[in-house]
């Protein structure tokens, strides 16, 4: 018998039309577990509502009265996914030995989660939930996240291919990771850092089972920005090298430009100057706003807010009657 107690983390942002069938569908998985004996009587699902405008936090609150197993966190107001599971994670911790965090919507198979509890049991301290397809994902987002694990492979950052946020955190695991201090959360770049033993749980990735995805195209640009900026300073090497070649192309037009003049042909000069002032007034400004992004990073960084304020939440007080 195991009396390991398992969490399994929820961010929800106005997820009202999914929120019964999830609580549905993890529950009974949750049930399972604890019936089966692979996981400790006292496990919990814990959803954190992230400031949703919707019913999201009345049905929490419900269906925490409703059913021993729910429990929940009620954020101040919205403050992103990221920082959600980190909650999840810092209130769990103090009571669980293994944390599993989901999205909402269902789209991650919920049976991989017992898959990652054996793989716990075997002696790892991470499990990667890894889609092994994308078929339900459109063309569009399917080519954009490839291109983005290839370029962040390509600027060095280690990161799981394929694997979102659906992931198992042992106790330890989660302390860790709670060590990293930074505002900027990427956390699927954060994790493999800590290290550990870790292994991979395979599973088909659905669609949403009700609702709107809340990262339309600009928000997931900018997470995936944010994600370069946060772990690879690869950009501000670029620019280097961008230097170098306008510098070297600069002294070929300086060649050419003092050759011209003492040829006479003083007037042709105008072509590649004003080609030379465009070419180099635009590398200026993308360089400019890209050690720009950078100060912005330290700048969040130096300020040191906290990451999340907890308004309300009913976890604590439940692990600690049981
Ligand atoms: N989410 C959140 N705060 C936000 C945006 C999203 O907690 O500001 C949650 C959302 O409720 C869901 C998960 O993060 O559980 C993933 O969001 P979504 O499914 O919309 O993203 P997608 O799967 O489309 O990338
Ligand atoms: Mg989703």
């Amino acid at each position: 018998m195991n009396n390991d107690v398992l969490t399994i983390i929820v961010p929800c942002y106005n997820e009202e039309e999914v929120l019964p069938e999830t609580v549905k569908e993890l529950g009974e998985i949750l049930n399972n577990l604890i019936k089966k004996n692979k996981v400790a009587s006292k496990s919990k699902l814990l959803f954190v509502n992230d400031g949703s405008r919707d019913k999201t936090w009345s049905l929490i609150s419900k269906y925490t009265k409703e059913y021993t197993y729910v429990t929940g966190i009620k954020f101040s107001r919205n403050y992103g996914h990221q920082n959600a599971l980190l909650a999840g994670l810092s209130l769990a911790v103090d009571f669980s030995d293994m944390m599993i965090t989901i999205d909402a919507d269902l789209q991650d198979d919920v049976n991989a989660i017992s898959k990652m509890v054996e793989e716990y049991y075997k002696g790892s301290d991470v499990v990667y939930g890894v889609r092994n397809s994308r078929k339900t994902d459109s063309f569009f987002k399917r080519r954009t996240a490839l291109t983005f694990y290839s370029l962040m492979q390509k600027l060095g950052v280690n990161l799981v291919p394929d694997s979102a946020d659906y992931r198992l955190l042992s106790k330890r695991a989660v302390k860790s990771l709670l060590d990293f201090k930074e505002r900027n959360l990427f956390l699927r770049g954060m994790v493999p850092l800590i290290g550990y033993q870790s292994s991979k749980v395979f599973y088909a990735r659905k669609e949403r089972f009700a609702g709107q995805s809340k990262y339309p195209f600009r928000r997931m640009l900018h997470f995936a920005l944010d994600g370069i900026t946060s772990f690879s300073i690869a950009p501000i090497h670029l620019i280097l090298y961008l230097g170098l070649i306008t510098v070297f192309i600069s002294i070929a037009c300086m060649i050419y430009t003092i050759a011209e003049k003492c040829m006479g042909h003083v007037v042709s000069g105008w072509a590649s100057l004003m080609i030379s002032i465009w070419l180099l007034g635009g590398v200026q400004l993308i360089s400019i706003s890209v050690i720009g992004e950078y100060i912005g990073k330290i700048f969040s960084e130096v300020k040191h807010r906290p990451r999340f304020t907890i308004e309300s939440e009913t976890y604590t007080s439940k692990m600690k009657k049981l």
